[in-house]
Parts: C-alpha cells; sequence; structure tokens
C-alpha cells in the first residue's frame, strides 16, 4: 500500500518540451517537431544547440509553460487519495524558484505550501513513488520509480513507463 508520492515538475506536470519548441520556433523562426527530437537529450536537441541553456535562463520562461494534459485533475484526483508533494529542482535556475512557485498557485492552487519541494538534486527525497522524466533522479530513488514518458527518455527501458496522467493514475491505482 502506497501512501506518498513525490510528483517532479518539468516534463511531468509542466510541458517543457512544447514549451521549448514553441519558443523556438518564436525566437529563430524554425519549426521543430515533436518526433525530431525523439531519444535526444533535452540541452542539445535544437538545431542552436545552446538555444534551450538560454531559454532556461531566460526570466519568464518557467512562467509561462504550459500544463501537461491532464495533469491538473489527475494529481487532484490523487491528492484525495495520497500524500502528493511536488518535487522540483530550481537551484540550478534560481530566477526559476519563484516563477515556479507562481505557476503552481496558478495551475495547482490545490496543492499547499507545504507540499512543495524545491531543491537541488533529488536524492536525498524519499516517498513511496516517484515520478520523474529524468531517469538519472529515478536511479537513486529508494521507493518506486516510475518514468513520465518524454521525448528525451523514449529509449529508455529500465522503468516502469506511464505514458500520459490517464495512464499514471492507471498504474498508480495499481500499487
Ligand atoms: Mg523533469
Amino acid at each position: 500500500m502506497i501512501d506518498s508520492i513525490a510528483i517532479d515538475m518539468d516534463g511531468v506536470i509542466a510541458d517543457i518540451e512544447l514549451h521549448t519548441l514553441n519558443w523556438y520556433q518564436k525566437k529563430c523562426n524554425v519549426v521543430i517537431h515533436p518526433e525530431d527530437i525523439i531519444g535526444l537529450p533535452q540541452l542539445e536537441a535544437l538545431p542552436e544547440k545552446d538555444a534551450v541553456w538560454k531559454f532556461l535562463h531566460t526570466p519568464g520562461f518557467f512562467r509561462t509553460l504550459p500544463p501537461v494534459k491532464g495533469a491538473i485533475d489527475a494529481v487532484r484526483r490523487l491528492t484525495r487519495k495520497y500524500d502528493i508533494f511536488i518535487v522540483s529542482s530550481a537551484m540550478e535556475f534560481p530566477h526559476s524558484l519563484n516563477e515556479k512557485y507562481e505557476w503552481l498557485q496558478e495551475h495547482f492552487p490545490f496543492i499547499s505550501w507545504r507540499k512543495l519541494i524545491f531543491c537541488g538534486e533529488k536524492n536525498r527525497i524519499t516517498a513511496d513513488v516517484l515520478i520523474d522524466d529524468y531517469p538519472k533522479n529515478l536511479r537513486s530513488f529508494k521507493g518506486i520509480p516510475l518514468l513520465f514518458s518524454a521525448m528525451h527518455n523514449m529509449h529508455e527501458t529500465n522503468y516502469t513507463r506511464l505514458h500520459n496522467w490517464e495512464n499514471a493514475v492507471q498504474v498508480i491505482e495499481c500499487l
């Protein structure tokens, strides 16, 4: 029986891939389709190699991320049954900390500030379940690791994969 679920932000509830492609199209006038970046590391996926890095350092980038499809309803539903908290690496881009907090207040107002963990690395996090799109964050996790599908992790086969939020709720309710 599981109780606590830690949920990553970028790539899990905040659609950083879609946002990055949209920003790239706007700033560089080049259209990249999601299928063009399958299996590529997120930071090197675009033709202009430092574009993503620049976006991550641009004020407003994190604040304007679109929520991942289905994430708000699914997480709201999970909060009724489980101890849900949000775990996000914010310290690499310190300006993102406030933007991420405001973003959560706007899109996930039902999650209390008490349930937010903004951190550096995630290897000290304990919970029954961790949902993350980065295998490196799941590798050191002591509970049940669940990989949320993203273009950059499509070739990863070591973890139970959550294809979308509808699938995530189904998998979690069977744990
Ligand atoms: Mg992530």
